[in-house]
Order: C-alpha cells, then sequence, then structure tokens
C-alpha cells in the first residue's frame, strides 16, 4: 500500500473551497483534515479545536520559534499556519491528509513535502467570483477590490499546482478531486 497522500487545496477566496472540503471530507470518511492555528477572531458558529485552533499572536509566535508548523502565512493581516502534529507518522500509516491553506503557504509546503498533490480550485470565471464574493455581503467595496486583485495574482500562482479544478458546482469540483485521489493512490501503488 503506498503512503497517504497529502492533499493540499488551494484557490481564490470566494472560490467556495470550504464547502467543496467540507463536502470532500463528508464523502471520505478515511481522508482526515488538518485543523490550521490562526490569530483570526473566531467568526459566529466557528469552534476552536474544530474549525481552527484559535491563538493569541504571541502563542503563534511561541509556536513558531518551537518549530511548530509545517508552513504558516500572513493572510489579511492574521497567522494562519498548519500544525506538525503527526502528518508523516499519519501518512505512514497510510492516512491521507487534506490541508485547505493559502497560496504562500502552498508555496512552502511545495518546497518541503514535494510528494505533495496540490489542487488549485477555480471560479468558473471572475465576474462569477465577484458575483459571490459579493453574494456573502460581508465585504466593503474596497475589501472587495482587494480580494479580487489577489485572486488574479492567486490564479497565476494557481498554474504551478499539480491539478487544477474549476468549481462550476460542488458536486462536480468533489467528483474529480476524488477521481484525482484515486488516479494518485494507483499511480504511487506502482512505486
Ligand atoms: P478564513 O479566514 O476565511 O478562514 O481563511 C482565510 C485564508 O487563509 C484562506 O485562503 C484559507 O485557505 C487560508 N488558510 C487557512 N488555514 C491556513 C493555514 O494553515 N495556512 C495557510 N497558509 N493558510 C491558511
Amino acid at each position: 500500500m503506498s503512503k497517504g497522500l497529502l492533499i493540499v487545496i488551494s484557490g481564490p477566496s470566494g472560490t467556495g473551497k470550504g464547502t467543496v472540503c467540507a463536502e470532500l471530507l463528508s464523502q471520505t470518511p478515511e481522508l482526515a483534515y488538518s485543523i490550521s492555528a490562526t490569530t483570526r477572531q473566531p467568526r459566529d458558529g466557528e469552534v476552536d479545536g474544530k474549525n481552527y485552533y484559535f491563538l493569541t499572536k504571541e502563542a503563534f509566535e511561541k509556536m513558531i520559534g518551537e518549530g511548530g508548523f509545517l508552513e504558516y502565512a500572513n493572510v489579511y493581516g492574521n497567522y494562519y499556519g498548519t500544525p506538525l502534529g503527526k502528518i508523516e507518522e499519519r501518512r505512514e500509516a497510510g492516512q491521507d491528509i487534506l490541508l485547505e491553506i493559502d497560496t504562500q503557504g502552498a508555496l512552502n509546503v511545495m518546497k518541503r513535502c514535494p510528494d505533495g498533490l496540490f489542487i488549485f480550485l477555480l471560479p468558473p470565471s471572475l465576474p462569477e467570483l465577484e458575483r459571490r464574493i459579493r453574494g456573502r455581503g460581508t465585504e466593503t467595496e474596497e475589501s472587495l477590490a482587494r480580494r479580487l486583485g489577489s485572486a488574479k495574482k492567486e490564479i497565476e500562482i494557481g498554474r504551478s499546482y499539480t491539478f487544477v479544478v474549476i468549481n462550476d458546482t460542488v458536486r462536480q469540483a468533489v467528483k474529480r478531486i476524488k477521481a484525482i485521489m484515486v488516479a494518485e493512490h494507483c499511480r504511487r501503488d506502482k512505486e
């Protein structure tokens, strides 16, 4: 049996990464989600230790100093990071692990774990992305413009990922990611 996959999913804000990952996890019980740490404030309904580990800036920086992160990045003014935990041991035991992280973090994981499976989730188009972000009703015109600007840069970085999946519908996107996972396991089984 091949080692578990380290699956890294990124995509511009508003692409629907969260929904796609949640659906993927619910359909794939053998896939474990890596819970990130962050210094941002919890949103309504978010639970510490489930959605994120919510840390103070001091605690986060202490953990950086102790080498406790596989990667970390500063996203929109807050720290986000993947705790090292037992990722490698779990992969050795055959466990697939899912990281939902931004492109800066993913570029660092590419260096540290070149055997990772990097999947970039694309919105169907930029106007559709704008429509989805506006639909959330959480952004000002200024922050919307900033998010759309960084989306264009992130889409460029997305070209260095192993695969690109267009999130037309959640169902289709999840189906494609599951197909990639099966194909990747078969490819690695020959190694
Ligand atoms: P949000 O605050 O909306 O939950 O997440 C903001 C951004 O941070 C998203 O692009 C998300 O993928 C990214 N993010 C979440 N966890 C991590 C992490 O552990 N590391 C990195 N580099 N980015 C993360």
